[in-house]
């Protein structure tokens, strides 16, 4: 997809502020720092649209980024994130569980896994979780430009092996560097899109 036009509509905290109509929204899902920004950035050839930052788990709020006035984007304040008080994280939970259980915009999931390490255990949380309710994400592998051919496929494996996944090939691996992936995502954004 071309992308000519991409503004941040909202960073919102509550469900009063999402936006009002009904374009399909594609959720991002992931510890904090996995690589959600670059992600967006990445997907769409901005450079900075999606803040991407340093100072993990900052961002608290779902940024909503619309697309070519075709579909928006949420960036999910990514979880994990060991600093944060039990209250945050419960304020987390509650808002994300919220909006992935009554969205109807939802259109789409992606679940992003930092793909040198193994699928932590917030990732297999959340990834049971949302099979639970039949939300069923496709699985990214991030900064798949900072591991070797080799390890990209053990990498694939241990991610699969450790959500119960049919097959390694669920998996994308994914690069903001070198743009591995990004095809193969553009693909099945459009095939939800239609
Ligand atoms: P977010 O917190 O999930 O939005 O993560 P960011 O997109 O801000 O990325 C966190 C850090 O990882 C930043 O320093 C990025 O430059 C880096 N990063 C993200 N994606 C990639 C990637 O594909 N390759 C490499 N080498 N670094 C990445």
């Amino acid at each position: 997809m071309k992308v000519n036009k991409a503004e941040i509509i909202i960073s919102a905290v509550a469900e009063a502020q999402y936006p009002g109509d009904n374009l399909p929204e594609i959720v991002l899902l992931g510890r904090s720092n996995v690589g959600k920004s670059s992600f967006v950035n990445t997907l769409i050839e901005r450079r900075n649209l999606a803040r991407t930052s340093s100072q993990p788990g900052k961002t608290q709020t779902m940024n909503f980024y619309q697309i070519n006035d075709l579909f928006r984007f949420v960036d999910m304040p990514g979880y994990g994130y060991a600093k944060a008080s039990k209250t945050e994280r419960e304020k987390w939970g509650k808002m994300i569980e919220k909006y992935l259980r009554q969205r109807e915009n939802a259109a789409m999931i992606f679940q992003l896994i930092d793909s040198r390490h193994e699928p932590s255990e917030d990732d297999v949380l959340m990834y049971e979780w949302l099979t639970y309710y039949n939300l069923n994400p496709v699985i990214i592998g991030t900064k798949a430009d900072k591991i070797s051919r080799t390890n990209q496929k053990k990498s694939t494996n241990q991610i699969a092996k450790a959500l119960s996944l049919k097959s390694p090939r669920e998996v994308i691996l994914f690069s903001a560097e070198t743009k591995l992936g990004k095809d193969e995502v553009w693909q099945r954004i459009e095939s939800v899109l239609k």
